[in-house]
């Protein structure tokens, strides 16, 4: 997985830590600060992953 801006690569670790996805991108902190975008504006790749599932009503 990478981060849609930059296209650094998230090592499986680094996806839950440092991954998050805003307005359907997926993307690394450091693109989120630079986009003016504050972490808790945006969710986390793990929140993310949870809203999925929650939608398919797992
Ligand atoms: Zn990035």
């Amino acid at each position: 997985m990478k981060c849609e801006k930059c296209g650094i690569e998230f090592k499986e670790q680094e996806k839950r830590e440092k991954a998050f996805v805003w307005q359907g991108q997926t993307m690394c902190e450091e693109c989120l600060f630079k986009m003016g975008v504050s972490p808790e504006d945006a969710l986390t790749w793990t929140a993310f992953q949870h809203e999925q599932e929650d939608k398919r009503g797992i």
